[in-house]
């Protein structure tokens, strides 16, 4: 990662202290830290192993009882659900509390800018929760956690209690359409924002990454924030490689002496 105090990092201090609509879009990069991995990153999931891929295919998990009876099995030992917030999502609740937040944009699934302190009504989980469950029949949601209490009692693939059909995590796998409202949403704010921040995330899932593009269309900065080189770096205004926890608080003015580190 580059050299904290780079002329980048000073730079875009005083370009998130002077925006008034700022749209941060997060990636699983923000939660590395709080000892969740990332998909692509050199400790990633898929980096290690390529073929946990097909577990969040939903052709595969509506096919194959056996890839749902899997999915229900390591769902429990999620990281998800024992994690707590680190100083990169603490960082973004001050800047919530600035007034000049528009939406926290997040392709995590984790809840940990809710369970920060984020206003759940500025969080907008693009590719959904762990957090809950849905039928993909009816739509009924349900909390992971009654569901996965019925798997503990016996149940290896948990049928919907309304209509029998197929539960799976309220989470969007590939191959599935993200919910229209909540893409809405998201599209509004990246073209209506004045800056963009993309945070540790490698910008190679769409519709997500594409609204860099909404944000550059609009003449928003756009800063990204990862310690990898992303497709958008050269559209980018700038550029950070260094480690989220450590300059995000920096870049909203929060980095305190004693603060939280990880
Ligand atoms: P990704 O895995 O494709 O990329 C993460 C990026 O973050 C990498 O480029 C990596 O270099 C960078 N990074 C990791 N830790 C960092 C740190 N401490 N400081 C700076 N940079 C850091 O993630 P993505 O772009 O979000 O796409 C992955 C998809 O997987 C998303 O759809 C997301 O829903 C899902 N996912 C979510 C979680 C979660 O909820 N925490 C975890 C894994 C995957």
């Amino acid at each position: 990662m580059g050299t904290w105090g780079t002329g980048d990092v000073d730079v875009t201090i005083d370009l998130v202290a002077g925006a008034h609509r700022i749209v941060v879009l997060t990636g699983a990069g923000i939660s590395t830290e709080s000892g969740i991995p990332d998909f692509r990153g050199p400790n990633g999931v898929w980096t290690k192993d390529p073929a946990a891929a097909r577990l969040f295919t939903l052709q595969n998990y509506v096919a194959d009882p056996d890839v749902r009876t899997r999915a229900w099995q390591t769902r429990r030992d999620h990281p998800a659900f024992t994690a707590t917030p680190n100083s990169g999502h603490d960082a973004l609740v001050a800047l919530e509390r600035t007034g000049r937040l528009l939406a926290l944009i997040t392709q995590n699934i984790d809840g940990l800018h809710q369970r920060a302190g984020s206003d759940p009504d500025k969080v907008i989980e693009i590719h959904g929760t762990v957090h809950e469950v849905e039928c993909l029949r009816c739509a009924d949601r349900t909390t992971m956690l009654s569901a996965l209490d019925r798997v503990a009692a016996g149940e290896s693939d948990p049928a919907c209690l309304i209509c029998g059909g197929i539960l799976k995590s309220a989470t969007i796998s590939f191959g599935q359409a993200l919910h229209e409202r909540t893409l809405r949403r998201a599209v509004t704010a990246a073209a209506e924002c004045d800056l963009f921040l993309a945070v540790g995330t490698s910008l190679t899932v769409h519709p997500a990454a594409g609204l860099v593009d909404l944000a550059l269309e609009a003449g928003a900065p756009v800063v990204i924030i990862n310690a990898e080189p992303t497709p958008y770096d050269e559209d980018a205004t700038f550029v950070i490689r260094e480690r989220i926890g450590a300059v995000l608080p920096a870049l909203v003015g929060t980095a305190e002496p004693g603060g939280r580190t990880a």
